[in-house]
């Protein structure tokens, strides 16, 4: 079954036009790692990869950029989906750290690559807010400043007396500089554009049908028979794994986003923040570089094949209210409506690393809420690993850490 990933008006594929197209595969070809997938872990791999000298090709089977990536609302920051008081049912505090750590670092490459290549992706460093509205809620979010603050990340508390924002709140953890943005179609389109420049192949309209392994070698077959030699393949197809694994990744939700016409008087405390409730599901908003706003949530279980226009519906104008009723004072017109596919895990991270079962397949998946920034250290780790260096902190995205 064709399974629809994406459905709707999708801001950042319609905001973007003169984008460079990529040729489709009319020959065979060698490289020595085959990334599946055009999306922006895709792109973060060959642009890693191809920084390390290691020759690699992109195999995207529809448009770059154009599956749960046109998506994103790109709300890049350290803390996971879930708060670390929730989230301790499931790993320790100490993986937690770890992770909010792993998040900074991550932060930190993207702010490298923009330093060294140019800011062509509307890249911000921002803030970031995690808050309730909700008394009973005041303790967990104690908590997770205090975890904060003792792991020397830079933090405060906000509560009802001193909040800065025009909507009420009872208590929440501000992150300084904790955060960032970007558009995350033109972010994937820079970082191909920077890997070609080191070697990197790409090529659009190209679905990979059929994978042979042999001792040495994989070898990938595509839509019109043309065929890639490689020493592994990594899949960065995002939420559509079942062509390369019977593994089960994370639980699959759809979740919807709205995007706003430019806001003329958008307060300009909004502009430098990404800020996202405590609730579950939780919704989350941002404000562009052209100063629309964008707010997600109302996640439902995951609809494969059919639109389901009364729920979508639905889900829209429960956003639409949300934000409405965040901004009494602005002018707040909808224009973008889109959804699509997302999945978690139970400790917030993605999957990195080798098949436990076969060593020429390779994943690189960034499931949860920090998909980009786990496919940063995907590309870091992945780097390493094919150099013969397993990096430590691998572990906590295991492929297969929830087998039994
Ligand atoms: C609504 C929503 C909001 C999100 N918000 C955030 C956020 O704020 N911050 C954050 O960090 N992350 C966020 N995420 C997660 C983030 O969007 C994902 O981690 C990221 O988009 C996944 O990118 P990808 O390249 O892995 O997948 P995709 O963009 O889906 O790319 C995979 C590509 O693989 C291609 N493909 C599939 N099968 C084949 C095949 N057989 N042959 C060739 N190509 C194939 C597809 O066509 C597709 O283009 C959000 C996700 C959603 C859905």
């Amino acid at each position: 079954m064709n399974i629809q990933y994406v459905h709707g008006d999708c801001l950042f594929t319609r905001i973007n036009k003169n984008i460079k197209q990529y040729e489709y595969l009319t020959e065979d070809i060698r490289a020595e790692v085959i990334i599946i997938g055009g999306g922006v872990t895709g792109a973060i791999l060959g642009y890693y990869f191809s920084k390390s000298n290691i020759p690699c090709v992109i195999l995207e089977k529809s448009r770059i950029a154009h599956g749960s990536t046109s998506i994103t609302t790109s709300l890049l920051e350290y803390e996971l989906d879930s708060n670390a008081l929730d989230l301790m049912s499931y790993t320790s505090k100490e993986n937690i750290i770890k992770s909010y750590k792993l998040g900074v670092k991550a932060l930190d490459e993207i702010q490298e690559f923009i330093a060294n290549h140019g800011n062509k992706c509307d890249y911000r460093k921002v803030d970031s807010l995690l808050y309730t509205s909700k008394k009973i809620e005041n303790k967990v979010m104690e908590e997770e400043y205090y975890l904060r603050k003792e792991a020397g990340l830079p933090v405060e508390f906000i509560d009802e007396a001193n909040n800065p924002f025009s909507f009420d709140l009872k208590s929440g953890v501000l992150g300084k500089g904790a955060g960032a943005v970007i558009d995350p179609y033109k972010f994937t389109h820079q970082l191909i554009e920077e890997g070609c420049k080191m070697g990197l192949k790409v090529y659009e309209n190209t679905e990979v049908i059929d994978i042979k392994y042999s001792d040495n070698d994989a070898t990938v077959e595509t839509i019109y028979g043309y065929k890639v030699k490689g020493k592994i393949i990594i899949v960065a197809t995002g939420y559509n794994t079942s062509f390369f694994t019977k593994r089960a990744f994370g639980t699959k939700s759809t979740a919807f986003n709205i995007a706003t016409k430019p806001i003329a008087n958008l307060d300009d405390i909004y502009k430098n923040i990404v800020i996202k409730d405590n609730k579950v599901p939780y919704n989350y908003f941002r404000a562009t570089n052209d100063n629309r706003l964008i707010m997600g949530g109302e996640d439902v279980n995951f609809i494969p094949d059919i639109y389901n226009e009364e729920l979508c519906i639905n889900s829209y104008n429960k956003l639409e209210q949300r934000l409405k009723s965040l901004f009494p004072h602005l002018k707040i017109e909808i224009e973008y409506r889109y959804c699509g596919a997302f999945a978690s895990t139970q400790d917030n991270l993605g999957f990195i690393g080798k098949d436990p079962d076969n060593s020429k397949l390779w994943y690189c998946l960034g499931y949860g809420a920090n998909g980009i920034l786990f496919a940063i250290l995907g590309g870091m780790m992945l780097t390493k690993l094919y150099s013969g260096e397993v990096d430590k902190d691998m572990k906590l995205f295991k492929v297969d850490r929830f087998d039994n």
